[in-house]
């Protein structure tokens, strides 16, 4: 077989905090189209660390772990903006392995997406701030106003395929100064019609900002982390919006299953 290659800056055997209550075999892909300021993945996003692998090498690695885990999960950077290589490493293990796919992304590749994901069964997309705010979507992006335009009717796009996956994680981190409580307010209310058409498994995550030292800009780095009882409040309230399950996930608590749920009386 001819020698083809992935640009990964690493990858973790076995991982217990990238899907929710499951274990993974997570491998970091190289490159982004995004620039979010405060991306805790900046070393991986910018190629900072880079290493080129050759996909069966990273496949007999996944092989060797299989037994072990609950699913060979993707993330990155974006891991789209590789297409043939992630398409040939989910290729191989969809039809090798009794292990599902996993992929985290940012939405921005709907046309590629559509091509994957008959083959995972578990996706993760992050949603950086309301549609209908698309300088704030900009702002948490670090993108100018006429991308951002052209990548929101995309990430919708995206997640209207991704409720044919099996397992669909939505996720929203709490930017200082850019998402408070209510732009996440604003952020459920765009995804309410979205998750009403959904037939399989579909969670929302509120995440807490964390000021990591990978986080390029030191603006961000020197920020306090969002008070978890904040993260948890915020919670309650998509809980109040949503008819799916809600998560909080903060570095005090780790990732919990909001206790509020959505009632149906109060909606009729
Ligand atoms: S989309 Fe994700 S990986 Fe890319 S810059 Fe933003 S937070 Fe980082």
């Amino acid at each position: 077989m001819r020698d083809e290659y992935i640009y990964v800056a690493g990858w973790k055997d076995l991982s217990l905090v990238d899907v929710i209550e499951a274990t993974s075999f997570t491998v970091w892909m190289n490159f982004c189209n995004f620039n979010c300021p405060w991306c805790s993945n900046a070393h991986v996003a910018k190629g900072l660390e880079k290493k080129k692998i050759r996909i069966i090498e990273l496949y007999e690695k996944v092989r060797e772990a299989s037994d072990f885990i609950d699913y060979f999960h993707v993330t990155g950077g974006e891991p789209t903006l590789q297409p043939k290589a992630l398409y040939k490493i989910f290729k191989m293990i969809y039809d090798n392995l009794d292990l599902p796919n996993s992929l985290d992304t940012n939405g921005s590749n709907p046309e590629y997406y559509s091509k994957v994901v008959n083959m995972i069964k578990h996706v993760a997309i992050d949603i950086k701030a309301p549609f209908s705010k698309p300088q704030l979507y900009a702002k948490s992006t670090g993108l100018n106003i006429r991308a951002i335009n052209f990548f929101i009717p995309r990430i919708k796009k995206s997640l209207d395929i991704s409720l044919d996956v099996d397992f669909f994680e939505l996720r929203t981190t709490l930017v200082p100064n850019i998402i408070g409580e209510e732009e996440t307010l604003m952020i459920a209310r765009d995804l309410l019609p979205i998750v009403n058409r959904g037939k399989k498994r579909i969670v929302f995550v509120i995440q807490q900002f964390i000021p990591y030292s990978n986080i390029a800009s030191e603006e961000y780095r020197n920020t306090s982390r969002t008070p978890p009882d904040l993260v948890i409040d915020i919670a309650k309230k998509v809980a109040e919006i949503l008819p799916i399950e809600i998560y909080h996930r903060t570095l005090e608590y780790g990732t919990k299953k909001c206790k509020v749920t959505f009632s149906k009386v109060r909606h009729t």
